[in-house]
């Protein structure tokens, strides 16, 4: 059975889902994505999610409440069999809509273009896991509000390129020597036992996970302080991983090929690895 995803209102098989080429998400990138993890069949803060996308398209000024993507997420789930994975995600994107191609918005709005789907994702074993992660870091090329989480997306597709091509795992965004997030996840170091990220600013998306991870740090007694990471701190630092959606927390042990730390995944991303995956576990607990 394929995709059955939601366009508009409607719920529809993928592939008799059909856009505008005049939708300025195509011609523009004008538009706001989200994507919320789901635990057999339990969403993981998905309010929160919905939240940085309203304030998003509220920074954009497309007019669209978000509130029925809670019920949509829902049901996207279980038209797709999704309640019983383990693991899987909506992905949802609002557009300014279908209208002749102008920079500035249409003079008659047109109505938003809302797309939603659900997938199923997979989490990355524990032995691949225990291994570790590589990066490389690339230049940060993208624009000054990556707070928004629009969905011209092309500096981070061609970092996550630039990893692909040197035969790494991920990239770490650096600018103006500060180590700032992933292509698609936010970075933390640990240094001193002190876990460090950047604050949320314009220059880092304001992960749901971060502010979970942070959140899990204070619960199981590790320090943390959130400010710029510099390159340097970041070569020298005991421990480094990404958090997100998709990539919960992944450590990792080499950076522009030169080991993290002792080269192997640290005792703070095990302890707060753990310390998410019960979280996961009560989710999930509480709903059977
Ligand atoms: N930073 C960037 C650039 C991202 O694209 C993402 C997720 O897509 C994140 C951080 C992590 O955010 P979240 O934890 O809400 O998935």
């Amino acid at each position: 059975m394929g995709a059955i995803v939601y366009l508009n209102g409607e719920y529809l098989p993928k592939e008799e889902a059909r856009v505008s080429v005049d939708d300025r998400g195509f011609l523009l990138a004008d538009g706001i994505y989200e994507a919320a993890p789901a635990y057999h069949g339990r969403f993981l803060r998905l309010a929160e999610h919905l939240a940085r996308m309203a304030r998003g398209l509220a920074a954009i000024r497309i007019d669209c409440d978000v509130t029925p993507l809670a019920e949509i997420s829902e049901r996207l789930l279980a038209e797709n069999g999704l309640l019983d994975v383990e693991y899987a995600m909506v992905y949802a994107q609002v557009t300014r809509g279908a209208a002749p191609r102008t920079h500035a918005f249409p003079a008659a709005p047109p109505p938003p273009t809302a797309y939603a789907a659900a997938q199923p994702l997979t989490r990355v074993p524990r032995e691949r896991w225990e291994r570790g992660f590589s990066a490389v870091t690339v230049p940060d090329l993208r624009w000054g509000r990556v707070d928004i989480k629009s969905i011209a997306l092309l500096p981070n597709v061609l970092a996550q390129q630039a990893a692909v091509d040197s035969g790494a795992n991920d990239a770490i965004l650096v600018r103006n020597g500060v180590a700032l997030e992933g292509a698609h996840a936010n970075l933390f170091a640990v240094s001193g036992g002190t876990l460090l990220t950047h604050p949320l600013t314009n220059q880092v998306l304001p992960g749901i996970t971060r502010g979970l991870v942070l959140e899990l740090a204070a619960e199981v007694g590790i320090p943390s302080e959130q400010r710029s990471v510099f390159l340097d701190e970041l070569r020298a630092a005991d421990e480094v991983f990404l958090t997100g959606t998709t990539a919960e927390i992944r450590p990792l042990v080499t950076v522009d090929g030169r080991p993290v730390g002792r080269g192997s995944v640290g005792p703070v991303a095990r302890r707060l690895y753990a310390a998410f995956l019960e979280t996961v576990q009560a989710l999930v607990g509480a709903a059977r």
